[in-house]
């Protein structure tokens, strides 16, 4: 039987930049394999381009590849270069692994073959693996600074951005309409108008991207979030693996600027506030009622649960075998967790579906009320705040003076500061919440498809800022689960 081989091949940019495509590289393996009177068995191709230089992408066939000689299928693989078959010299000590124990020979066209199974041989093989390694680097540090000294001059990269058209010779100049147009959507997010309106907005007037497409919020978010607007143009540093590092560096770029830095400054601090971006949180929580909803018999919170899967064996028989075993999955729940009760547990998706269809049809008729915000009923609670403050400082003034003990200005605080506190609180809920203001003012079927797209904490948010309170009730014995009775479940809406 002849020598049965595989060829394994990778397409990755810096085989582009060297003419060493991925044809090339199959054919010369396969020429190699006829010299060596090889049978190819298989022939496995990467594409190993990913828009990091030190690219850690995933490699399925080089797996498979390595699987297929576990499994005995080949005796030789074929390579163009060591380089193709391993990308850093970690690799190496993989392949040299995989021979000691499945004898697998690894074969390239220009790199000469390493005997991996004495020690002088695999010495050389780890010397070509780190000088590949130590050329990469270089590469990838070339590039780097390539893109730092573009960054530097100050030129415009990459396709027409927004706000802007092409000269001749690819300089920028302004494009007036569409620079209006930024410039009306920067003053509405400066006063606090939402970007998902905006985008609304905009696509309704018919206004498109500069690809001429129509606008997604993260989208308009990106236009106006970049500095180019104010005339500067950022670079962020690239690691020698190809992950941004460091902060972003600012130099002015070479093209007229479409609002002053200042203006641009605001803008930045207003879509970047930690109480806008309430996406990815690290630590978000995963349940909608856990914290929220309460247990109707002690009035602690409930906790969402997972779910769970037990196996119920099956029934001895009368031969002394065992019927089938079943699998029983119970699904995710909100339980009272406080000991000595624990009485209430309800399916978490028939009590959030319940919930969500409340909530939504609150805001939908009268969303604009509850998160708008009230103007009036916030004055009022300013003005208060300032009276009680007074006769506070009034008193602070006349125990100065002599006039008061320090036992009546301690009673008269004590009495002013709840009251302060709570006129504090009525404050904050009269006026308008800049992070859920999006979903005042919009119809049924968007509100849904909003809160189908939100993450559990802006649900969450939402369910409080309304304050909508959810009671989990108990149902009576064998309640184990036979359907959902909204009945059990009372919402309440402030
Ligand atoms: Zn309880």
């Amino acid at each position: 039987m002849s020598t049965r081989a595989a060829i394994y091949a990778r397409i990755s940019r810096d085989a582009e930049d060297e003419g060493l495509g991925v044809a090339r590289q199959v054919q010369d393996c396969e020429r190699r394999a006829a010299r060596d009177a090889f049978t190819v068995v298989d022939t496995y191709i990467d594409n190993d381009i990913s828009a990091s230089t030190g690219s850690r992408k995933p490699r399925p066939e080089y797996d498979r590849l390595l699987a297929d000689a576990r499994a005995g299928r080949f005796d030789v693989v074929l390579a163009y270069s060591n380089s193709r078959l391993t990308r850093r010299p970690r690799e190496l000590e993989d392949i040299i692994d995989h021979h000691d124990r499945h004898g697998t020979r690894f074969l390239t066209v220009v790199s000469g073959d390493d005997d991996l199974s004495t020690a002088d041989g695999r010495m050389t093989a780890r010397i070509k693996a780190s000088v590949d390694a130590a050329e990469a680097e270089r590469t990838s540090e070339r590039l780097r600074r390539k893109h730092q000294q573009l960054a530097e001059s100050g030129r415009h990269i990459g396709p027409r951005p927004f706000g802007w058209d092409f000269n001749d010779d690819r300089t920028l100049r302004i494009n007036q309409a569409e620079a209006a147009v930024l410039r009306d959507c920067v003053q509405r997010v400066l006063a606090g108008e939402g970007i998902w309106k905006i985008t609304k907005d905009l696509n309704a007037r018919g206004v498109p991207t500069s690809t001429g497409k129509t606008w997604a919020t993260q989208v308009l978010r990106r236009v106006l979030l970049r500095w180019r607007n104010c005339g500067l143009r950022s670079h962020q540093p690239l690691d020698k693996d190809g992950r941004r590092t460091g902060p972003v560096a600012l130099s002015p770029g070479q093209w007229e600027p479409i609002i002053d830095r200042e203006t641009h400054e605001r803008v930045v601090a207003t879509l970047t506030a930690p109480e806008r971006r309430t996406n990815n949180r690290g630590t978000e929580p995963k349940y909608l009622l856990t914290s929220v909803a309460y247990c109707g018999e002690c009035g602690g919170h409930v906790v969402g649960t997972n779910e769970f899967t037990y196996e119920v064996k099956g029934g001895l028989r009368k031969d002394g075998t065992r019927g089938p075993s079943r699998a029983r999955t119970y699904p995710h729940a909100y339980k009272c967790p406080t000991a000595g009760c624990m009485k209430v547990q309800r399916t978490m998706a028939d009590v959030d579906e319940h919930v969500t269809t409340f909530v939504l049809a609150l805001l939908a008729r009268d969303g604009v009320r509850l998160l708008g915000g009230d103007p009036v009923a916030a004055e009022q609670a300013r003005e208060r705040i300032a009276a009680l403050k007074a006769q506070l400082d009034l008193a602070v003034d006349r125990y100065a003076d002599g006039e008061w003990t320090d036992e009546q200005v301690t009673r008269l605080n004590a009495r002013l500061r709840p009251q302060i506190e709570a006129e504090e609180a009525r404050l904050r809920q009269a006026q308008p919440d800049s992070a859920l203001a999006d979903w005042a003012d919009a119809d049924a079927d968007v509100l849904r498809e909003r809160w189908t797209a939100a993450d559990v904490e802006t649900r969450k948010a939402l369910i409080r800022r309304l304050g909508v309170k959810v009671t989990i009730h108990r149902v009576g014995p064998g309640n184990a689960g036979d359907g959902y009775d909204p009945s059990s479940v009372s919402i309440v809406p402030a």
